[in-house]
């Protein structure tokens, strides 16, 4: 039976939350650098309780962006709508058919015509 293994890292900023995706990138490459004691920890008594912390070698790790959107991520799509940073959220470019006008903020888009813009008078 394997320990109980317990993982502590650094906290975000007060009110904000690290990006999934890059706790999930820094966990998985402190867990690289360890395998050896996870390994260990796989083959320890129940009941031990080991403690990990990634605090300790925050300088070699993936760095840690706050969270700016609830999206998908290009990189985990399949996980659905995730807590990402700027460098995680997906870009996407629409391409609309033409003579379709794209809204603007709080807008809502109209087919020509409808819009007061270019239809029947
Ligand atoms: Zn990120």
């Amino acid at each position: 039976m394997p320990a109980t293994v317990l993982y502590k890292g650094p906290k975000p900023p007060l009110g904000e939350k690290w990006c999934f995706l890059c706790v999930a990138f820094m966990k998985a490459q402190y867990n690289d650098r360890h395998q050896e004691d996870i390994d260990r920890a796989n083959n320890t008594p129940d009941g031990e309780v080991i403690h990990f912390d990634l605090t300790a070698e925050l300088s070699e790790l993936p760095p840690l962006e706050v969270a700016v959107t609830l999206g998908l991520s290009g990189v985990l799509p399949q996980a659905g709508a995730l807590e990402l940073c700027w460098s995680h959220a997906t870009a996407v470019k629409l391409q609309t058919p033409s003579g379709i006008h794209l809204p603007g903020p709080g807008g809502m888009a109209l087919p020509p015509g409808m819009n007061g813009m270019g239809g029947p008078r």
